[in-house]
């Protein structure tokens, strides 16, 4: 088959993901029935009153993947390729983070077809709450709890809170997670999903036995994930030669300097363009010399040509779905380790799952206290995955499929449906 030919339809691999573990563990094809498609599927209309005075209707969707282990979790994306199969596909990848992770959720996933560089900042809170108007009656804290995902931050985690608040006049904060400290939300949720990438980098490269002091690190993305991927393998003593966006790269063999990249980036829109750096193209940036390669932007940017040219021994799956299967199964074969978004990519939830314990404690942690929550549970699962990858003699992807279905399936077995 040629590459062309490859799905790159996000739902199609993630069913096929499900269909590869169902059938591996021997379980009833009923498990397979039951996840292969969300539980509920939302589409609602926003209007939204423009700052010129114009009313603009926004599509908006929300999937619930399922609700077997626990109330349905996932972020809200602002992006003008949303659609519903990536929708799907995103709730499909939630429930399998919070499985792999052990927290009580399943997955759900939220978007707006928009395009934020087009939207002033009032725009976009108008947007925010309206999103949550039309979603309202399917979420709540024990039901479905969004989160900030692309192109959403905890600025408009705290505009949704505040309309669920007036919709039902009384303070629900479990109802939203990512929010304002100043809401309840949780110290260190924010650099969460790239401190968790680090912990599970690390991991892999004790066991393949590279050395972090001074391995070469190349991110593709440098906002909520990006970002702080960047500076928390910097803290692990690797050296961050490049990082790219949608507009360009930013390319230093001696290593990048992040407080300026940031400062960069927040003037300019972009990393492109730095001083002292070369503008690299996404070509170039895929083919760089470096040990690990961390994709933190969108789904299949690394298809099977990209692959082939991947010079680096780990690849660190921040971003949902970066990776295409044929992709996967060629830098297999070429004895890359790739560590699959459903492990690499869930601290963000996982500390998601922090804040909503503390709003129900009504007690908050210091953030020492999350920092060293997250490490024990990330490496935890990074444990368990990489014990199953040898018992099964798989890839840490199928590895993680095999102990999230394992888990769901225990889930419905107690719910008496098999
Ligand atoms: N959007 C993030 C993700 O894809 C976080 C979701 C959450 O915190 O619920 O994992």
């Amino acid at each position: 088959m040629s590459t062309s030919l490859e799905t790159l339809n996000p739902f199609r691999i993630a069913q096929d993901q499900i269909a590869g573990a169902v059938e591996r563990l021997g379980l009833p094809s009923s498990v397979y029935e039951f996840l292969k498609e969300p539980q509920r599927v939302f589409s609602v209309s926003i209007p939204v009153r423009m700052d010129d005075g114009r009313l603009q209707t926004f599509v908006g969707l929300r999937a619930q993947h399922t609700d077997v282990i626990g109330p349905t979790k996932g972020g809200v994306r602002f992006h003008p390729a949303v659609d519903l199969d990536e929708v799907k596909a995103l709730s499909i990848w939630m429930t399998f983070k919070c499985a792999v992770l052990g927290l009580p959720y399943g997955g759900a996933k939220g978007g707006v077809i928009c395009d934020p560089q087009l939207l002033s900042a009032k725009e976009m809170e108008r947007l925010a709450r309206g999103y949550i108007r039309a979603i309202d009656p399917v979420i709540g804290p024990d039901i479905d709890i969004p989160a900030p995902d692309i192109n959403t931050n905890s600025r408009l985690m705290g505009y949704m809170l505040d309309e669920y608040r007036s919709l039902h006049g009384r303070n629900a904060p479990g109802v939203v997670t990512g929010k304002p400290l100043e809401l309840g939300g949780s110290r260190g949720r924010i650099s969460a999903t790239g401190r968790g990438c680090a912990i599970v980098v690390r991991e892999a490269a004790d066991r393949i036995g590279l050395s972090l002091k001074g391995a070469r690190v190349a991110v593709q993305g440098f906002g909520n994930v990006g970002s702080h991927v960047v500076r928390s393998l910097q803290a692990l003593g690797c050296k961050v030669v490049a990082v790219a966006d949608i507009r360009g790269g930013a390319y230093n063999p001696d290593g990048l300097d992040i407080d300026e990249l940031a400062r960069h980036a927040a003037e300019h829109g972009s990393v492109a363009g730095m001083p002292g750096t070369e503008n690299i193209t996404p070509e170039q940036f895929f083919s760089l010399d470096v040990e690990i390669l961390v994709p933190a932007a969108l789904e299949n940017q690394i298809t099977a040509p990209v692959a082939a040219q991947i010079r680096a021994q780990i690849v660190a799956e921040a971003a949902n779905g970066p990776t295409t299967p044929r992709a996967a199964a060629l830098l297999a074969a070429r004895g890359v380790l790739v560590i699959p978004d459903i492990l690499a990519s869930a601290g963000g939830v996982t500390v998601s799952y922090f804040e909503w314990v503390q709003n129900t404690m009504n007690f908050y942690w210091p953030e020492e206290e999350v920092h060293e929550k997250l490490e024990r549970m990330m490496v935890s699962a990074f444990n368990e995955i990489w014990a199953m990858r040898g018992e099964h003699v798989t890839t840490l992807r199928d590895a993680a499929y095999l102990a999230g279905v394992r888990r769901l399936a225990a889930a419905m077995s107690a719910r008496g449906w098999i």
